[in-house]
């Protein structure tokens, strides 16, 4: 079995990293946080002094940072640590982030003989701890047969979607398909409501027909609640949308729903949201309805 390193402990990362420790892999792991670290000292995990010495001691390391810039200053920065690893390593990156920063990252490890794959995820914290969540793949064919037997202990499936930096374009375009149903969602809703309908009659009578989603779903029974707890942030779904902005500008894809939606969740985290879910796109709706979904 290879050794895993594994550096970012957050939400998704110490449940992650766990699942491969119960699987039975050595996993050393390297998070700047204290108490994650602690968290996971106590599931019998390996803890280094830092992430070079992960870099120097895996075979396989697993980044799951917030975003690729994090990722880029990790491995090619001052001190980073793509210069400690071995020949022949492999990092995966499992973090929500940037297509060209995956495929300025490979470029940069092909010289030193590393590999490197991106490998973001969908499926937030409950499939995460559960081992379940959806993976999606960019990189070489081969590289992404060694990391197979990982992906499946971390998840349900782990599909192969094109080369270096595809993951990401992958993750983007589920982003911004998310976006635009929450706020069509709401939308829809706000109608609904000041036409005079019960709002949850509504969804009961639309769900099992062509506009229910697995969005619809999970989000419009928070919305009539008025409860928005995360699940997932507002302000990392502007971080997802921002680079899909910036990933659409690169190949001259126009993106006005994307645009739309980045510029209502801004208001929206400028407004105090920032920590809320993302079905609070419904707080946009109702301040532009002047009525809330509960009254
Ligand atoms: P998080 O903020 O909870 O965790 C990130 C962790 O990385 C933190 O513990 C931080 O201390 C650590 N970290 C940052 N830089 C580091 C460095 N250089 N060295 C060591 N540790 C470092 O984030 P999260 O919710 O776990 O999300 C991680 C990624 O997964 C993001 O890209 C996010 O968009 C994506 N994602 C999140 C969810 C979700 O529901 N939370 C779902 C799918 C995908």
């Amino acid at each position: 079995m290879e050794k895993i390193g594994f550096i970012g402990l957050g939400i998704m990362g110490a449940s992650m990293s766990k699942n491969l420790h119960k699987a039975g892999y050595q996993v050393m792991v390297f998070d700047f946080s204290e108490a994650r670290m602690q968290q996971a000292k106590e599931v019998g995990m390996e803890l280094a002094a830092d992430s070079m010495q992960v870099a120097r001691e895996s075979d396989i390391i697993i980044t799951m940072l917030p975003n690729s810039p994090d990722v880029k200053r990790l491995l090619l920065g001052e001190e980073g640590i793509a210069q400690y690893a071995r020949i022949g390593a492999l990092f995966i990156d499992m973090t929500s982030g940037a297509p060209g920063d995956s495929k300025d990252i490979y470029a940069e490890l092909k010289k030193k003989d590393i590999h490197f794959i991106d490998a973001p995820v969908s499926g937030g914290e409950p499939m995460a701890v559960a081992g379940t969540l959806a993976i999606m793949v960019g990189g070489e064919v081969e590289v992404f047969e060694r990391a197979k037997p990982l992906f499946d202990v971390m998840g349900s499936s782990a599909t192969w979607v094109g080369p270096i930096g595809s993951g990401n374009a992958c993750k983007l375009t589920n982003q911004i398909i998310v976006a635009v149903n929450i706020a069509g969602l709401a939308e829809g809703l706000m109608l609904a409501k000041k036409a005079g309908a019960d709002t949850q009659k509504v969804f009961e009578a639309i769900k099992g027909g062509l506009a229910g989603s697995n969005v619809m779903n999970a989000k419009a029974p928070m919305m009539m609640a008025d409860n928005y707890k995360p699940g997932f942030r507002i302000d990392l779904h502007i971080k997802d949308l921002t680079n899909a902005m910036n990933a659409g500008s690169t190949v001259a894809v126009p993106m006005p729903l994307t645009a739309e939606m980045l510029e209502i969740m801004e208001k929206l985290s400028a407004n105090g949201d920032g920590n809320s879910d993302h079905s609070a796109i419904a707080r946009y709706y109702e301040e532009l309805g002047g009525i809330t979904f509960t009254e």
